[in-house]
């Protein structure tokens, strides 16, 4: 009774959780555009593309995705395999035993008629799945806190996540091994199932199942005689047989059954199947009740992002759907942190310690402001300092394991960040504002003025740039320069460069301009030079950092390897440090 009722309750909980984060995809908004929209336009429209997918080749393209995608996780397999093994144990195990064991009334016997899950290959294949998802876990935990990924956070959900697994799992196999030792359950099987009523008869079947089956007995022990396990085989075959498998298939449960041996006794008289039975059950109901409101749900949302993915197109997908779209991909992470390790502003969070510089994270604070736009001064700069701070390099979304347009949720976040308070000047490219100024209503000085102002306030302290007669001094080179830039691994290989030109030559600001030289002071490979001489003044001081479109052209084009586009990086961060320290300005937490 009690268990019919935690049952109901965990489904209805399940139930309207599920009907409740489907509906924030409607309701919630990234991005000013998405304003535009209500939740019931939003609803229809994305009726409208469903059906408009399934009636068109784009059908074709969703089968492709979720066999490649979804169920074989290629995206994965081509980042990380011991992560790609990972997270198909876990995948794999948990649906097979979700759809065969936990859901055998509905789904198994009804497609199995001789189905009893005590009978192979059942009962081997139960353990088989458990076993997956225990090496999966295994992995995870190995991953996370021994392995210690670069950059991958573990947070309250990761930690929930991996310990729900973790205890359905376990309470499973040690249930399933104190079931294998208990002589109460083997005589409750005898009772329910035989028609022994025989004392030598229920002995003699007792004595076969201790000496092969794992039972621990106080009413017979070994050695048996020849003729009473003879007897017990002949009871075996006629009674138990036809339901009953060895429990040696069950290898995981029948390992620890032979690991609880020596207090298997003690085990049984203390109820330990029913405490374990319970916890099992109980800990199933609150992992399918809190599954859709936990990290569990990129279950249903990652593959629903991966299709979506596949058929939309932002250029010509409506915009409310668009906007519902990125509120799904916030429940479609699964905190994996492949996009932290890719992206290459990461070293900054290296120095400056703010954890929303890293996508995996900055896509958590994301979702808990989609939820609640409310925001302190504290958290206000610190997201601003994140979202700023990257390149729009779109490494993060190209390996996204869930298909999550990242690069755009950073542009409409910036937006509307933008629009809610000052701009922090750590996000001086006109790339980083292209979007984020771009608006109906600011005209072209309005979308200017904080760039200007931001690059005039760096500038003023590298006055060098603008005495082009000065003659530079040796004494004056700036020692510590090489060493700051050496900080990360990318900016240290200014060092190779034998000013080839190419660099400069490749870039597309530099070509815009008729004489670049008198705009940008100094061109990228002037810049480069100038770093491995210590000329931190010029290098500092050319406009040329802050036109800078990081589109990586340079540094592709580049014969010695110079990580062109990522020293112009460091710079500006250095360069505004600088500014910061001479203004008396406290650095952005
Ligand atoms: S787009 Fe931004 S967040 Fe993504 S990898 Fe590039 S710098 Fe990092
Ligand atoms: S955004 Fe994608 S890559 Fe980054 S943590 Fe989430 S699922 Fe992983
Ligand atoms: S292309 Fe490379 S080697 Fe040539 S000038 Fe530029 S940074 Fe130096
Ligand atoms: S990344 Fe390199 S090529 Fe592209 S704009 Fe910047 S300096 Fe020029």
């Amino acid at each position: 009774m009690f268990f019919n009722l935690a049952l109901t309750a965990a489904l209805i909980i399940f139930g309207f959780g599920l009907v409740y984060k489907i509906s924030t995809w409607f309701r919630r908004n990234i991005g000013m555009q998405a304003d535009n929209y209500s939740a019931a336009t939003r609803f229809s429209e994305a009726a409208k593309g469903i059906v408009g997918v399934f009636f068109s080749r784009d059908v074709f393209t969703l089968i492709r995705v979720f066999i490649v995608e979804v169920l074989l996780q290629m995206r994965i397999f081509k980042e990380d395999f011991l992560r790609w093994l990972m997270h198909m144990l876990i995948f794999a195990g948990f649906m097979l035993l979700l759809l065969m064991h936990a859901l055998d009334k509905l789904i198994t016997v009804n497609i199995f008629s001789d189905y009893y899950s005590t009978l192979n290959p059942f009962m081997f294949l139960r353990d088989l799945f458990g076993l997956m998802v225990i090496v999966g876990v295994a992995i995870a935990i190995y991953r996370r806190f021994i392995l210690k990924v670069p950059r991958l956070k573990t947070n309250a959900m990761d930690l929930y996540a991996i310990l729900i697994v973790a205890v359905i799992m376990i309470s499973g196999v040690l249930l399933e091994g104190v079931k294998i030792t208990s002589p109460t359950v083997f005589r409750a099987m005898v009772d329910s199932y035989s028609s022994l009523d025989d004392d030598e008869q229920v002995k003699a079947l007792e004595s076969l199942w201790v000496y092969e089956f794992g039972v621990v007995s106080e009413e017979v022990e070994a050695p048996f005689d020849e003729a009473v396990l003879e007897q017990g085989g002949e009871i075996h075959e006629e009674s138990c047989a036809a339901c009953h498998s060895s429990p040696k298939w069950a290898f995981t449960g029948f390992a620890a059954a032979k690991a609880m041996r020596p207090i298997a006794l003690g085990l049984d008289s203390a109820g330990a199947a029913d405490i374990l039975w319970t916890i099992h059950i109980l800990a199933c109901f609150l992992g399918l009740a809190y599954l859709p409101f936990s990290k569990m749900f990129h279950i249903i949302a990652s593959p629903v992002s991966l299709m979506a993915g596949a058929v939309m197109d932002k250029e010509k997908s409506h915009p409310a759907n668009i906007a519902t779209r990125q509120v799904m991909e916030l429940d479609a992470c699964t905190h994996c942190g492949t996009c932290s390790l890719r992206c290459s502003v990461a070293p900054a969070f290296d120095r400056l310690n703010n954890a929303n510089i890293l996508p995996s994270e900055k896509l958590i604070f994301l979702k808990a402001y989609a939820a609640d736009k409310t925001l302190d001064e504290k958290g206000l700069r610190a997201i601003q300092e994140g979202i700023y701070l990257c390149t729009n390099c779109d490494r993060c979304t190209v390996v996204c394991p869930a298909g999550i347009n990242l690069r755009e949720l950073w542009f409409n976040v910036r937006e509307e960040l933008i629009h809610k308070g000052l701009p922090v000047a750590m996000m001086l490219t006109p790339f980083s504002f292209y979007r984020g100024l771009n608006r109906q209503g600011l005209d072209a000085e309005t979308y200017r003025q904080p760039l200007t102002a931001a690059a005039e306030a760096v500038a003023a302290n590298f006055k060098m740039i603008d005495a082009p007669d000065h003659v530079v001094a040796l004494n004056t080179l700036d020692k510590d320069l090489k060493g700051q830039a050496d900080a990360s691994s990318q900016a240290n290989t200014y060092a190779y460069c034998f000013a080839c030109e190419n660099c400069s030559t490749v870039c597309p600001v530099v070509e815009n301009y008729e004489n670049p030289q008198a705009v940008l002071k100094l061109l990228p490979h002037q810049i480069m030079r100038s770093v491995g001489l210590g000329l931190k003044d010029l290098a500092m001081g050319s406009n040329m950092l802050w036109n800078c479109l990081t589109c990586y052209q340079c540094q592709e084009h580049c014969p010695q390897g110079v990580k062109v586009t990522d020293v112009l990086y460091e710079l500006k961060n250095l360069a505004l440090k600088e500014a910061q320290r001479a203004s008396g300005e406290d650095r952005i937490n």
